[in-house]
């Protein structure tokens, strides 16, 4: 079937999103059924599933889609091999869930509630390409910037995790207020947002594996004089932190 190209840093649910709209499909459920030839399927926005059934109706490249148009690079360096495995196995698959599989679920950052966008990107791309996207960059648990332009992202009224279930809804320049003016973000929120970005881009293949992790943050302990021996000084790096990020 038909299924349009996706966009650089597209994720996957915009791109499906994106097809309903091309084919001029109204009911979200027959598309599922054309695309996934399963009408039930979830519209999950940061860890899709069935996406072996997708690419056997579309021809899409699973492992591409998954690198590129999800949110699996982004927690894929920092959970064990198998496990890692075990996540993209359960995204191809049509009978599991990703749910925990990332070991987000666990984290203190909460989800956003709403799928977010950059103003500044929407006007770009509807000059570029026609058409507006959501980008994966956008919707990264505690990064509230573009990238990009360096401006607060803005909350769309399309909640991150769906009330409807079934529902691919599409990014839509609509959504911009009528006040469109952009507030620059802090520094910090920023850089965030650009190393965020870089794992995006990531192409490893590997997982570092917890002890590769934990040499690292030893390190980074000692490099920040957070270091008594072998024991890691906690309470030097808390206090760093709050230097750093409790300015108000
Ligand atoms: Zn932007």
């Amino acid at each position: 079937m038909y299924f349009p190209r996706l966009y650089p840093d597209e994720l996957l649910y915009s791109g499906i999103a994106r097809c309903r709209v091309h084919l001029g499909i109204s009911n979200h459920k027959t598309l599922l059924h054309m695309a996934f030839g399963d009408s039930k399927v979830a519209a999950i926005t940061d860890l899709p599933t069935h996406l072996a059934a997708l690419a056997n109706n579309t021809g899409l490249d699973t492992a591409n889609v998954i690198m590129h148009h999800t949110l699996f690079p982004l927690y894929a360096p920092f959970i064990p091999a198998k496990r890692r495995n075990d996540l993209f196995q359960a995204m191809l698959a049509s009978d599991r869930s990703t749910i925990g599989l990332a070991g987000s679920s666990a984290a203190l950052v909460k989800w956003p509630d709403w799928l977010r966008y950059c103003p500044v990107c929407f006007e770009e791309m509807a000059a570029r390409f026609g058409e507006t996207y959501w980008r994966r960059s956008w919707q990264i648990k505690g990064v509230d910037a573009c990238p990009e332009h360096g401006c607060q992202l803005l909350n769309s009224p399309i909640p991150f995790r769906r009330a409807q279930r079934h529902e691919f809804h599409p990014a839509s320049p609509l959504f911009l207020p009528c006040d469109s003016r952009t507030s620059p973000a802090s520094e910090e929120a920023i850089r965030l947002a650009k190393t965020a970005t870089q794992l995006l881009a990531l192409e490893e293949a590997q997982s570092p594996g917890y002890g590769r992790w934990t040499n690292l943050y030893r390190y980074l302990a000692t490099e920040c004089g957070a270091r008594r021996g072998r024991q890691v000084r906690a309470e030097v790096i808390w206090e760093k932190i709050l230097e750093s990020h409790c300015r108000n």
